[in-house]
């Protein structure tokens, strides 16, 4: 069995791994990534990228953002429309008085695309060493160091952040907690050719269906001409209902009244495949001695919108100034990792909290029509509904019942 030692091991080079390489790059230290695939690897995903997204893009050191602006094939993100169970439409730009030299606040990029660029970036650091094709399968934390292990290598780390997504094999090996089955979620997406009637500025749909409340069916137009299309459902309903998604899936684009008119001329390009989203709902420590967690290792999804990789990104930013103060004192302890879940909670805690009522209220058809109703004859209600995606304090304000309960009389 090979033996290798570094300063830093990551496992997992998802957008969280690779965001965390990148910012540690220029600390001199070295640093072991540990992925099981082989890149470029396939992501089942929306491929929705929101501003939190570029925003850390933008504070990682060297050109990662310009490159990506440049290089990388993307459809820019101008607005959302949003469809009600009654079927009433509401578009919503994401900027107010846009002007024509607006960047775009967000894009809808591949994740294959998406994720290989970032990966490419970490061969620009001769200080971080990659293992593709290892899956790591043991972590083990000592007073000295920690030791991980995949088929045929043995890595010492003074450290290791477990970047492995949802089904983390660090989280379980040094944590070895389970969470609860609310706190999951399952999504399904399919990639079509000729999905008719999308908005003329490529806005992302979201399709409140009532049969996939608190969920929604998504619409996002994609490179090549194609779009990613797709729900989300709670895995406890799931199981519940005995939900096949592929069958709901297929039942939704043949038969759907908001749906299947859109999908008559369409064709599927490869299968739908569905994935585990792990949300920011469930609590629990993200550190201990010798490790952090971050991203879908952590349950950072949020927990209305499914929001996961400029979280997972964050996350890692965080991580970053954490672990540089850890080098620089050597104390990699549980105790000095608490700044690391605290830090977290500052940043996350409430818009979490926040996010759950409004999973919870959106369980109710009635007032998701309602709103909508409220927001198309009313412009501030409608740029509330899109600031629900942008801002704490809109998301503050829709958990209000006062608020619901004023809408009703505007
Ligand atoms: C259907 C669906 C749609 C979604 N749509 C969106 C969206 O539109 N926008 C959005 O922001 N988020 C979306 N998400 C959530 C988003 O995909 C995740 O939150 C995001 O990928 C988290 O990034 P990560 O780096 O933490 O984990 P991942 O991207 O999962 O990366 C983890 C990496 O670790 C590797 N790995 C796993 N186990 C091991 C192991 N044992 N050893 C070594 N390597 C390992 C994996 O191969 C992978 O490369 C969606 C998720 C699903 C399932």
């Amino acid at each position: 069995m090979a033996q290798h030692e570094f300063d830093l091991l990551i496992a997992g080079a998802g957008p969280a791994g690779c965001t965390l390489a990148l910012n540690m790059a220029a600390q001199g230290l070295t640093i072991g990534i540990i992925e099981k695939e082989t890149f470029p690897r396939k992501k089942i995903c929306g491929d929705a990228l929101s501003g939190k997204v570029l925003s850390v893009m933008k504070r990682i050191p060297g050109d990662v953002y310009e490159e990506f602006i440049r290089d990388v094939e993307k459809i820019p993100s101008w607005g959302i429309r949003f469809i009600a169970p009654s079927s009433q439409e509401l578009d919503v730009p994401f900027l107010l008085n846009r002007k024509p030299e607006h960047p775009p606040p967000g894009y809808v990029c591949k994740r294959d695309d998406f994720d290989n660029f970032m990966f490419a970036k970490l061969q620009n650091h001769p200080n971080i060493h990659i293992f593709q094709g290892g899956h790591v399968s043991e972590v083990t934390s000592h007073p000295e160091g920690v030791v991980v292990k995949t088929q045929d290598h043995e890595f010492r780390g003074k450290v290791i952040a477990g970047a492995d997504g949802v089904h983390s094999v660090v989280r379980k090996s040094l944590l070895g907690t389970r969470a609860d089955k609310k706190h999951f979620c399952v999504g399904i997406r399919g990639y079509f050719e000729n999905v008719t009637g999308l908005h003329q500025e490529n806005f992302i749909e979201l399709i409140f269906l009532k049969r996939l409340l608190p969920g929604y069916f998504w619409i996002f137009p994609s490179t090549g001409g194609l779009v990613n299309a797709g729900f989300g459902m709670m895995q406890p309903r799931i199981i519940q209902r005995r939900e096949n998604l592929s069958s709901v899936f297929q039942e939704l684009i043949s038969s759907d009244p908001l749906i299947a008119p859109r999908f008559i001329n369409a064709r599927p390009v490869g299968k739908p495949e569905a994935h585990t989203l792990p949300m920011g709902t469930y609590h629990f420590c993200r550190s201990g001695n010798r490790f952090l967690l971050l991203g879908d290792a952590a349950f950072l999804v949020d927990p209305f919108s499914g929001e996961g990789i400029g979280n997972a990104m964050a996350s890692s930013e965080i991580a970053a100034s954490v672990l540089k103060g850890s080098f620089s004192s050597n104390d990699f302890s549980a105790k000095k990792f608490k700044a690391y879940d605290a830090r977290l909670g500052q940043r996350f805690s409430q818009e979490f909290r926040t996010m759950s009522v409004m999973q919870t209220l959106a369980r109710s058809s009635h007032l998701f029509n309602l709103v909508v109703k409220k927001a198309c004859k009313n412009q501030e209600v409608g740029e509330l509904l899109t600031a629900m995606f942008t801002s704490d304090q809109a998301r503050k304000k829709l958990t209000r019942p006062g608020f619901y309960l004023r809408l009703l009389f505007r």
